[in-house]
């Protein structure tokens, strides 16, 4: 049994084991070394991303197309606008080499429509996200303890938006919430929280500001059609993003120590949507090599998969989704969900690690 947390425990000890140094020096001395060199040449993608968001805008406004043609072109590039972000992604994390100057560049391509500028998005994600993954309350990306609800009920109504607290809107949650996450951190948790010293709040708010007036000026030439070109893509563009992001650690224990392997997860998705997503479902792979472009993540989730079949969860993309929204989103204990809602509501987390594994899922494929 790999967990280090065994069931019968009261669960308030924390879960995993502290040997996520100890698996990077391995990886990157069994893998091949151009597993962790910047591949710069994927930035080419962005041609084809652009290519199909303003023709698909182009088309909407310009070719008097019937209603349902203009509803899949508004999916079309709604989709794309998500692809691009996670391709953004990478670029931000330095994956694709670059300068800072370029980087930024296809930042603000890849989180400007999405209304997140690029510097915001690197003290969020990359420096607060990354560092205190799943811990405690000081993963902005986490809905945290129940001890925060203890100390501040009224933060107890977001939990109603997420998913997995039962309301009919939370159903709504994909629809809007990466631009609506990103704009209560930038307004609130970067004011007044010390981990974002240091980053010009201010401008960020201007930038985001700008990015909705960019979004108001094609939403006026549009019309109605800004059905098309304005409303739908944001809607796909944040359900494709948080179709990944909210399954990324959702479902994991808080560990003690930042590792990967113990508080994040990865997803199985089709192959297809896999490489059009720019291989996103390599979460925890992400975790363990930020810096690694996202078209190397296979050959280190092979490793994982090989080395610890015990500890590698990745369940399929569907299994993910509609867990999230069977179980309640706050951490009681490291291995304990709780709805602060209903707190006789609970879901032990436990479990779930050995059914989402590899090495059972070796078991059903043998049976
Ligand atoms: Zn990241």
């Amino acid at each position: 049994m790999n967990a280090a947390v065994k069931p019968g425990l009261s669960g308030n000890e924390n879960y995993g084991f502290a040997d996520e140094r100890e698996l990077r020096d391995r990886m990157r001395a069994e893998l091949p070394a151009d597993t962790f060199k910047p591949q710069t040449w994927r930035i080419i993608w962005f041609l084809p991303l652009q290519l199909i968001i303003w023709g698909g805008i182009a088309a909407i406004l310009l070719a008097g197309l019937p209603w349902y043609a203009n509803l899949g072109l508004a999916v079309v590039v709604g989709h794309t606008i998500g692809a691009q972000a996670l391709l953004a992604h990478e670029v931000l994390h330095g994956a694709l080499g670059m300068s800072k100057r370029w980087q930024n560049f296809f930042g603000w391509l890849g989180f400007g429509p999405l209304i997140v500028p690029p510097e915001f998005w690197r003290k969020w994600h990359n420096v607060v996200h990354h560092g205190n993954t799943n811990m405690g309350d000081t993963d902005p990306d986490s809905l945290g303890t129940a001890r925060r609800y203890e100390v501040d009920p009224k933060q107890k109504k977001f939990t109603k938006l997420a998913p997995g607290s039962g309301t009919w809107y939370s159903y709504l949650f994909f629809f809007y919430s990466f631009t609506f996450h990103a704009q209560l951190v930038l307004w609130l948790q970067a004011k007044r929280r010390k981990a974002f010293r240091g980053m010009d709040r201010n401008k960020a708010i201007r930038q985001s500001l700008l990015c909705v007036a960019a979004w108001g000026v094609l939403a006026y030439f549009s019309g109605p059609l800004a059905l098309y070109t304005v409303v739908i893509p944001l809607m796909v563009a944040n359900a494709l993003g948080q179709c990944y992001i909210l399954t990324n650690h959702f479902l994991r224990p808080q560990t003690a120590t930042n590792n990967p392997l113990d508080n994040s997860m990865s997803v199985r998705t089709h192959p297809i949507l896999d490489r059009l997503h720019f291989r996103f479902s390599h979460h925890i792979e992400h975790h363990f090599f930020p810096k690694m472009a996202h078209n190397k993540a296979p050959v280190v989730k092979a490793w994982l998969e090989s080395n610890f079949p015990e500890r590698y969860v990745a369940p399929s993309h569907w299994q993910a989704v509609k867990l999230l929204y069977s179980t309640p989103r706050v951490y009681k204990t490291p291995t304990l969900l709780v709805d602060p809602n209903r707190p006789e509501r609970t879901f032990d987390l436990l479990p779930l690690q050995y059914e989402m594994s590899t090495a059972a899922r070796n078991a059903r494929q043998v049976a």
